[in-house]
């Protein structure tokens, strides 16, 4: 199988220098308004810091891969003596709870790196150096990136149906005309 060269970006989390202020939540969302920064809704953010002001601890959390189905079996963590809330940490947008799903339509929201900006928005803006990316070449078979993009567009239109998949590219569109 055909080799070819990435880069793999990673944003590393230091949790105990985050200090809560959401600054990621909100760049996030606004640079993923329709259109740009029109608005500024956290629901709509790829990033969501878990926050316990009281025990001073929060916890920047990434939306990753949908998951079809909810799991059935869930996680319950304790740090510190603190018992935090079942999936608690989970990065996927999943069935069993709101978390990262798109406020308009339900559709699941996953982090993409700000796509076509040069550093992560969120990076950026986390004054407190909570969030710093990092990156590294690596060799990856084409097939295997093609394969996984055809079993997340099934998965997507087997749980939300292809007209509502067709409904959002197509708001997508119109709105990146507009701009
Ligand atoms: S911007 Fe940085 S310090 Fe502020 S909540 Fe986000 S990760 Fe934490
Ligand atoms: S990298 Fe961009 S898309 Fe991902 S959470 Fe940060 S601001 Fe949102």
């Amino acid at each position: 199988m055909a080799k070819q060269k990435k880069i793999v970006k990673t944003i590393k989390i230091n949790a105990d220098l985050c200090n809560g202020c959401r600054a990621c939540e909100m760049i996030c969302s606004a640079f993923h308004a329709l259109p740009k920064y029109s608005s500024n809704n956290p629901a709509r953010a790829r990033i969501r810091v878990v926050r316990h002001p009281l025990d001073d601890i929060y916890v920047p959390v990434y939306a990753g891969e949908s998951a079809g189905a909810e799991c059935a079996g869930r996680d319950k963590y304790i740090i510190d003596g603190k018992e935090y809330d079942e999936c608690a940490f989970c990065r996927s947008p999943c069935p069993s709870r709101d978390d990262f799903k798109e406020p308009d339509s339900g559709l699941p929201l996953k982090c993409d790196m700000c796509e076509g900006e040069d550093e992560p928005l969120c990076v950026k803006w986390c004054i407190t150096d909570a969030l710093v990316m990092e990156e590294r070449e690596e060799e990856v078979e084409v097939g295997v990136q093609q394969e996984e993009l055809n079993i997340g567009l099934e998965s997507l239109i087997e749980k939300h149906g292809i007209q509502k998949i067709m409904d959002a590219i197509a708001r997508m569109s119109s709105s990146k005309d507009s701009r």
